[in-house]
């Protein structure tokens, strides 16, 4: 049998049961025929998951961060960002339009702003419950009380990316930050029944499909309820302004491999998908996304929530939310009209 054939042959297995071992991963990473791959995904994605597109209202509220992670243009030592925070009263104004739209969750997300007291994230998270939407939240590493206040008062889901589970890698890329503690957080948020998403970022300097895929494993094992993945792209005023960056074509096989061996959950086509291809997003749909995040933010804010470059192209063209719409039906999908959450009857089919 040639290569090509072995591979089909495992992509069989993978679209079958769902599992396959480190090598048959590695192997399939590199198909030299991805559209296959592709289009196994897009086949798992209709059965398991259906034609609905979950939209997230997706608010960045304060782009402090107090963490110093290498690729992110909001690391605290990024000296010349202008910096903003949002206040309670402009968070609940985003989330009650983003509701009145119909969105049936709200993600908050920020850098790791230490100036809101856990009572004060609690607050927003009990206001904006009140819409009746799902939230989501996606403020970095706390510590389980933390998380266990932020449950209690409503939050539903929580997005903590991994960004590598190779720990040397992890640690190469996160100065003073420790692999261990990531890793304890997403136990926790597990432990506390939060929704869990997590992610890694793709192209990473010194990151090799090998370690791509031991992220699979690594989202498997965790059991993992959404994952989120997107190209690194290199941020003007951070230590990897210089470096060459995630390909499309690679985050587009990851996707696909995640809805393979993991058929139920919440995959978004991310934004830095749609940044680094004005196609990506289509592209992402096609390859096992059932999940899109529009920002419902506030425009002067979105330009400075800067964490790599791109992200506000296009400000005060085609309102955000219908083209995204546009998008889904054109793709033949639906736009999702309930909360979108983790389908617990699907199971975890292990
Ligand atoms: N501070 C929180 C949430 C904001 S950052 C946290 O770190 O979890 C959200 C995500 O942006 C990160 O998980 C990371 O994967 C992604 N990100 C950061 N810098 C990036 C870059 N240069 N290119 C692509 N994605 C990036
Ligand atoms: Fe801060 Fe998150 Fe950026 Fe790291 S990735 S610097 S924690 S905003």
């Amino acid at each position: 049998m040639n290569t090509k054939d072995q591979c089909k042959q495992l992509l069989d297995e993978l679209e079958q049961s769902h599992e396959l071992d480190r090598s048959g991963l590695i192997r399939l990473l590199k198909y030299a025929d991805p559209e296959r791959l592709f289009a196994a995904a897009d086949r798992v994605r209709k059965i398991y998951v259906g034609d609905e597109v979950h939209l997230r209202g997706l608010i960045e509220f304060s782009s402090y961060c107090s963490k110093t992670c290498l690729y992110c243009g909001l690391r605290a030592e990024n000296r010349g960002l202008q910096r903003f925070r949002m206040t309670q009263a402009e968070i609940l104004g985003c989330a009650r339009r983003a509701a009145d739209l119909g969105l049936k969750t709200i993600v908050l997300q920020s850098g790791e702003d230490k100036s809101y007291a856990i009572g004060e994230l609690c607050e927003i998270v009990r206001e904006i419950k009140k819409l009746d939407v799902a939230i989501t939240l996606s403020a970095g590493e706390f510590t389980k009380a933390e998380y266990a206040a932020l449950k209690k008062a409503g939050a539903d889901r929580y997005l903590l990316r991994i960004e590598t589970s190779n720990k040397q890698l992890y640690e190469s890329i996160h100065s003073g930050m420790s692999y261990e503690n990531r890793v304890r957080c997403l136990y926790d948020l597990k432990e506390l029944d939060f929704e869990v998403g997590t992610g890694c970022l793709i192209g990473l300097p010194g990151q090799t499909p090998e370690m791509l895929v031991d992220d699979l494993l690594f989202f498997k094992t965790l059991g993992a309820d959404m994952i989120g993945l997107g190209p690194f792209i290199p941020c003007e005023g951070t230590p990897l302004a210089g470096a060459a960056g995630g390909d499309v074509g690679t985050v587009l096989r990851m996707m696909a491999l995640v809805r393979l061996l993991m058929p139920w959950v919440n995959m978004p086509a991310t934004t830095a998908l749609g940044v680094k291809d004005t196609e990506g997003h289509r592209k992402g749909l096609r390859c096992g996304a059932n999940v899109i995040m529009p920002n419902m933010g506030l425009n002067e804010y979105k330009k400075l929530y800067i964490i790599y470059p791109g992200k506000a192209q296009g400000l005060g063209n085609q309102d955000p939310l219908e083209r995204v719409k546009a998008l889904i039906l054109a793709e033949g999908r639906r736009v999702g009209s309930s909360y979108g959450g983790r389908r617990r009857d699907l199971g975890n089919l292990r």
